[in-house]
C-alpha cells in the first residue's frame, strides 16, 4: 500500500482551470468541480492500488473455473457492497483447463550435453502420453513454412521461432500461439513449441491460448522460454536436435462462474448505459496483476467514485466484470447474449486489458463526427498527458461481441511499452505495476466513464462490422 499520491498544484489548477476558449455551446455536461472530486480522488486515494493489492496478493491467479476465480466473483460482488454500488453476478459456464506437471528437455548427443527447457503448457493444450514424446525439432517462422516444408514437418515438433521485439509486434506474432498447432498437427507434427511472445525474459515463459480447429487432431503445445527458443535455434544450426516434453495438462467439464455487472443509475436516463469493463479471470501463472487485475481495479475505482457523485450522473454507468476472457470468452458471449434486449441502448463501451500503465490518449470507435465530440471532453485529462484522441480504434475482446449492436467503442490507451515484459507469465504480479501509473490511469477511466454518461449528448453508433460477430480475437 503506497502512502497518499501526491496531486501537485500544478495539475489541481489545471484541473479546475476553465478553459481559455468558449467550450462548443453543445457541451454542458461536465464541470470542473467534478473533474476535480474525480480525478483529484483517484490521484490522491489510493484505492485502486489497494483494490489490486486484495486481488493479487489476497487471492493470486484465477484461471477459470478455479478456486481462484470464484474466489474473486465473491470478493468483487463484496467490494462492490462496501462500496455502496449495486451489484449482482450474472451466470457464465466456463472451461475448466488445469495445468499438470509439466517439463521439457534436449536430449543429449554428441554435440551438446542434455539441456532442461523453461516452458509452460499453452492454455487448452491437451497432455502428452504419459511417459511424454520424444520427437526431432524443426523450426519456422511463420504458418506459410509449415505448409511450405510439407512432409518434412511429419513426426516432428514444430518450434515456432520469431523475432518479436516490441509490444506493438504482439498482434503480428500472435498467431503462431493461438493458430500454430493446428497448422503444425495438419502437416504432421506430433506437438509445438513457440518462442514467447515476449519483450523481455529472465527465462520466464510467457503462456496463452492454443485454438484447436473442428476436424484437426489436436496436439500438445507449449511456450518455451526466449533464452531457450534462442538455445534451440543455435543448437538446430549444427544438426538435428531431439526434444522430450511432458505435459499433464487436462480439460475437465465446464464449470459455473459469474460475470460481475454493478451500476450506477442514472438520474435521467437511466435505461441508457455506459459499460466499463474489465476481465476478472487471469492465467493460472502470477497474479494477473496487470492481466486484468489492473483493470478490473481501475474501472471498481470509477464506480466508486462516480457513484459518490450527487447528483448521479444522467446516464446508467455499468461495470462488468467479465469471467473467461484469457481462455473463451464465454463471460463477454453471455452478457452480450443476456442483455441482447438493451444493446441498442449501451451508449458507449470501453474495456481496460492492456495493463496498468500510465494514460496517453483516448481511442474511439464511433460515427462520424464523435472523435469532435469526445475531443471537447478531454481537457481534464491533459495534465496527465492523456488529452487528445489517438490513432487506432478502440476495442476489447470482452467487447467484441457487442460490435453487431454498433456500441460505440471508447478506450484509454496506455504506454503498453512494458506490458509483454511480464505477461501470461509467472512475473505478472503486484510489484511491476507502478501506484502512481494506475492512479492516473483510474482518474482517467472515471472521467470519461462519467462525460460519457453524463453529457447531453451520446456518440454516434458506428456501421456494423463487415462480417457478422467475430469468432475469438486474440485476447491482449
Ligand atoms: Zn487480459
Amino acid at each position: 500500500m503506497p502512502s497518499a499520491l501526491p496531486l501537485s498544484a500544478a495539475l489541481l489548477s489545471l484541473l479546475t482551470a476553465s478553459p481559455k476558449a468558449p467550450a462548443p455551446a453543445a457541451v454542458t455536461g461536465p464541470s470542473p468541480q467534478v473533474a476535480e472530486r474525480l480525478i483529484g480522488a483517484a490521484l490522491t486515494e489510493g484505492h485502486a492500488w489497494a483494490r489490486l493489492a486484495e486481488l493479487t496478493d489476497g487471492i493470486g491467479s484465477r484461471l477459470s473455473g478455479s478456486e481462484g476465480a470464484e474466489a474473486a466473483v465473491q470478493w468483487a460482488k463484496r467490494s462492490f457492497e462496501a462500496d455502496g454500488v449495486k451489484v449482482w453476478l450474472e451466470p457464465v459456464k466456463v472451461p475448466r483447463w488445469v495445468r499438470g506437471e509439466e517439463s521439457a528437455r534436449v536430449l543429449g548427443s554428441e554435440r551438446f550435453r542434455a539441456h532442461p527447457l523453461s516452458i509452460l503448457a499453452l492454455g487448452g493444450s491437451v497432455s502428452t502420453p504419459a511417459g511424454g514424446l520424444t520427437a526431432e525439432v524443426i523450426e519456422v517462422r511463420s504458418l506459410d513454412e509449415v505448409v511450405a516444408l510439407g512432409d518434412k514437418v511429419k513426426g516432428k515438433i514444430v518450434l515456432f521461432n520469431h523475432a518479436m521485439r516490441e509490444a506493438m509486434e504482439y498482434g503480428k506474432y500472435a498467431g503462431l500461439r493461438t493458430r500454430g498447432t493446428s497448422v503444425a498437427a495438419k502437416a504432421g507434427a506430433v506437438g509445438v513449441l513457440v518462442r514467447s511472445l515476449a519483450t523481455a525474459s529472465l527465462r520466464s515463459p510467457h503462456t496463452g491460448a492454443v485454438r484447436y480447429d473442428e476436424g484437426v487432431e489436436r496436439i500438445p503445445a507449449a511456450a518455451v522460454s526466449v533464452e531457450d527458443a534462442e538455445l534451440l535455434h543455435r543448437l538446430l544450426a549444427g544438426g538435428p536436435v531431439k526434444v522430450e516434453l511432458k505435459l499433464g495438462c487436462q480439460t475437465l467439464p465446464d464449470a459455473d462462474s459469474f460475470n460481475v455487472v454493478a451500476e450506477v443509475k442514472g438520474r435521467e436516463k437511466p435505461q441508457e448505459v455506459v459499460l466499463l469493463g474489465a476481465h476478472l479471470d487471469s492465467w493460472d501463472v502470477g497474479t494477473g496483476a496487470h492481466d486484468d487485475g489492473a483493470g478490473v481495479a481501475m474501472v471498481m475505482e470509477a464506480a466508486r467514485l462516480i457513484g459518490k457523485l450527487k447528483p448521479a450522473p444522467r446516464r446508467t454507468v455499468r461495470v462488468v466484470l467479465f469471467a473467461n476472457e484469457e481462455n473463451g470468452l464465454r463471460g463477454g458471449r453471455a452478457y452480450a447474449e443476456a442483455h441482447a434486449a438493451e444493446l441498442a441502448n449501451h451508449v458507449a463501451a470501453l474495456e481496460m486489458d492492456s495493463g496498468g500503465f500510465r494514460p496517453v490518449g483516448v481511442v474511439l470507435r464511433a460515427g462520424p463526427g464523435g472523435a469532435e465530440l469526445v475531443r471537447s471532453w478531454l481537457r481534464p485529462l491533459e495534465a496527465l498527458g492523456a488529452g487528445s484522441i489517438l490513432q487506432g480504434e478502440a476495442g476489447g475482446a470482452d467487447l467484441s461481441p457487442l460490435l453487431p449492436a454498433r456500441v460505440p467503442f471508447v478506450g484509454v490507451r496506455v504506454d503498453i511499452s512494458r506490458y509483454f515484459d511480464v505477461h501470461h507469465s509467472e512475473a505478472d504480479t503486484l510489484d511491476k505495476v507502478d501506484p502512481k501509473d494506475l492512479a492516473q490511469s483510474t482518474a482517467a477511466v472515471a472521467w470519461v466513464g462519467y462525460v460519457l454518461a453524463e453529457v447531453p449528448e451520446v456518440l454516434p453508433r458506428p456501421e456494423a462490422p463487415p462480417t457478422e460477430a467475430p469468432k475469438a480475437p486474440a485476447a491482449p
